[in-house]
């Protein structure tokens, strides 16, 4: 038997051939990066390949690295092995990687979402006999409506509060959520502001030549009353510290697919959860994989378990991975997967009273 064209090793998802990894979590000669969330690029690798547009983040982020940039679609090939970038749809730069060796291709999705955010280059299926997917939200519960819905609810409320004298609070991620909340604001509401690590993701994202609505760099100089009527977007890290009270009153909304489950809001003592993501849904995964015509996939991240079982039932040979990816939604996966467990538990121990 021929031995895979990719592996999973202590490193990260290597090919033996080529002698390269694909988003290692371990410092090593040759990474070939998807995108640049910190889970996926990490710091200490000797040489990186990645998509032009996540040059100036990855330089943010990880500083002085060696690093190559392509296009979409363009063939690079080391030790014999073609390695092209396609787009994720997930974040603005995001790649799948798709490797070619002997007339054997497989396909590395890093993090995806099938509908087009407006702001990044949509999802496109490439077809593979292997691909080694991530399952983030890989649940049936997970279903997301129409984004033009959700950022008319976004909108819709930040008007409301506009009109009661209010600030908005908006917390999503500072890579992918927040560009996609910034681009899509009603801007004759009020005024536009951001947390300084925000500004920093979208400065480092136009010296990258992307263009984004102007917002105000939030400073311990700016004055209180600037906030009335506007929209403050703010990274996870930022809810419910301290570093909020100079809004209000304020309403204080969160970004995240995890907002679909029950109890999240609460959760994070938000007011209002908006349930946008930048992970493909359950429809979505099935979508993806069944377009890549793929006979063999492999789960990274997410309901592994779940998604495995699903596509073993459906004709697929499914695997699940080890890795060390973990979750860009401001989730903390594990916790989240938990306590909803435990409340649909309840939920049904109700139900059959
Ligand atoms: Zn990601
Ligand atoms: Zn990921």
């Amino acid at each position: 038997m021929r031995k895979p064209l990719l592996e999973f090793n202590d490193n990260g998802i290597y090919c033996p051939p080529g002698k390269f990894y694909i988003d290692p979590w371990k410092p090593v000669d040759d990474a070939v990066i998807t995108h640049a969330h910190s889970d996926h690029a990490r710091w200490g690798s000797k040489q990186y390949l990645a998509h032009h547009l996540s040059r100036e983040v990855l330089y943010y982020r990880l500083g002085e690295i060696s690093l190559r940039t392509i296009g979409y679609g363009e063939t690079v090939v080391k030790n014999g092995v073609k390695i092209s970038l396609h787009p994720a749809g997930h974040i603005i730069g995001s790649a799948q990687v798709r490797i070619e060796y002997k007339g054997e291709v497989w396909v590395v999705s890093g993090d995806y979402k099938l509908e087009n955010d407006g702001v990044c280059e949509p999802f496109e299926p490439v077809k593979c006999h292997s691909f080694i997917s991530e399952c983030t939200f890989g649940m049936p519960v997970y279903h997301w409506k129409p984004q033009q819905e959700i950022h008319n609810n976004i909108n819709q409320w930040w008007r409301q509060n506009a009109a009661e004298g209010k600030a908005t609070v908006i917390v999503g991620y500072s890579l992918g959520k927040a560009q996609r909340i910034l681009q899509h604001l009603d801007l004759s509401i009020g005024g536009v502001f951001t947390h300084g690590t925000i500004d920093n993701t979208h400065e480092a994202l136009r010296r990258n030549g992307v263009q984004l609505n102007a917002a105000t760099r939030i400073t311990p100089d700016t004055p209180k009353e600037a906030f009335r009527n506007a929209i403050i977007i703010a990274p996870p890290s930022s809810a419910g510290t301290p570093w909020m009270r100079r809004f209000m009153p304020y309403d204080f909304g969160y970004c995240s697919g995890w907002m679909a489950l029950r109890g999240a809001k609460r959760r994070r003592a938000a007011d209002r959860g908006f349930v946008l993501s930048d992970h493909a849904d359950w429809e979505g995964l099935i979508t993806a994989i069944a377009a890549t015509e793929c006979e063999t996939v492999y789960l990274t991240h997410g309901y592994t378990a779940t998604f495995a079982r699903y596509l073993s039932e459906n004709g697929y040979d499914a695997h699940e991975a080890h890795t060390l990816y973990g979750d860009d939604e401001g989730g903390e996966a594990q916790a989240e997967a938990l306590a909803a467990e435990s409340e649909n538990a309840a939920l049904a121990e109700g139900d059959s009273l």
